[in-house]
């Protein structure tokens, strides 16, 4: 269910559209109907409340956890079906915050991540999105929605846009705490600023090479990481807010100096934070964590040079490339 299908259907019934603002702000905030200050006898037309009972039941169907598991760092990973079996996962964060997934795997490809190797099987609905937040909401408060997960939120831009709407506008979430995270997409930049709500941006750069970029990044657009950036500008100035660029540390692949020279020559002065997120290892895939020290070395230096660079462990804020994991497991039967 789209959340668009969800509004119309409410106004078919004879729903006022505040009405259905109430009805889709009540499901956001898991606020029970009956809880709410007015009661929907008291503003809702009778076929709206009638059919109240079975439009709950088919949201609380949308989405369900299958098993929940706990990170070191107050980060929980939680596996998640959608109504026609399939599933995906979801993070609940450290300090309010949840990671979705938008799509049901991925056809971006990129070689250090698990999503990645399965291709794309579906697009996330909009309700589905949403539902992943109601349920993260049932488990502790929400505040920040990062679109992190599994899928390409370019790739699903009807659906991702819809439920950052809501989520901005019903859920009490600010714009800045709905991070829309991309490997970077012409449609991107056409469609976050014509959006009431504008996200905060992440962009997943990784390299400042072009051929290793399309290598690491097989099917993401053939797109310069100097024009990426200043794409990037523009948004973050537009939205005033800086982008939080994503650079996932793969030990001897993209973390020797001619890389990070590069990334102060082209991040030097631009409003934008560094993500430097040492990569999770996955088994079957060949690519190795670099030590902590390491990688705070490398940080380290960049801060030195004026680039504002934070580390990060991709089991909790970022799961860039650590997603589709728990999935790959249950398919083989080894999460439930
Ligand atoms: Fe897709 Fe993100 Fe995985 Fe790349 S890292 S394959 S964009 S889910």
């Amino acid at each position: 269910m789209r959340v668009a299908e969800l509004r119309e259907r409410l106004l078919g019934l004879g729903a006022l559209p505040e009405h259905a603002q109430r009805v889709l702000r009540d499901w956001v905030q898991c606020a029970p109907h009956e809880r709410g200050r007015r009661r929907p006898a008291d503003y809702l037309p009778k076929p709206v409340r009638e059919a109240l009972p079975a439009i709950d039941a088919e949201l609380a169907k949308l989405a369900r956890v299958v098993s929940e598991h706990p990170g070191e760092d107050g980060s929980a990973r939680l596996l998640v079906a959608l109504a026609d079996g399939q599933t995906i996962e979801s993070v609940l964060l450290p300090r309010d915050g949840v990671c979705v997934s938008s799509q049901v795997g991925c056809a971006v490809g990129c070689r250090f991540c698990m999503t990645g190797q399965s291709g794309l099987l579906r697009q996330v609905t909009s309700g589905e999105i949403v539902a992943q937040v109601v349920l993260a909401r049932r488990r502790r408060p929400v505040k920040k929605v990062v679109f992190m997960g599994m899928g390409e939120p370019a790739h699903n831009l009807d659906n991702v846009m819809e439920a950052i709407d809501l989520l901005g506008v019903e859920a009490g979430i600010s714009h800045k705490n709905l991070v829309f995270s991309t490997v970077g997409d012409a449609r991107v930049f056409e469609r976050l600023p014509q959006g009431r709500v504008k996200p905060a941006l992440a962009l997943s750069l990784h390299t400042t090479k072009p051929a290793l970029r399309a290598e690491l990044l097989p099917r993401a657009p053939r797109i310069d990481p100097r024009d990426l950036v200043e794409e990037g500008e523009r948004y973050a100035r537009l939205s005033c807010y800086p982008i939080q660029y994503q650079w996932t540390l793969l030990d001897g692949v993209n973390d020797g100096q001619d890389e990070l020279d590069a990334l102060v020559a082209l991040l030097r002065g631009k409003y934008a934070v560094l993500n430097m997120i040492p990569y999770n290892a996955n088994d079957g895939l060949p690519f190795r964590r670099p030590s902590w020290e390491k990688a705070r070395a490398i940080a380290a230096h960049l801060h030195g040079r004026g680039i504002l660079t934070k580390l990060r462990d991709s089991a909790g804020q970022d799961v860039d490339g650590g997603c589709g994991q728990l999935r790959a497991r249950a398919l083989d039967g080894g999460a439930q």
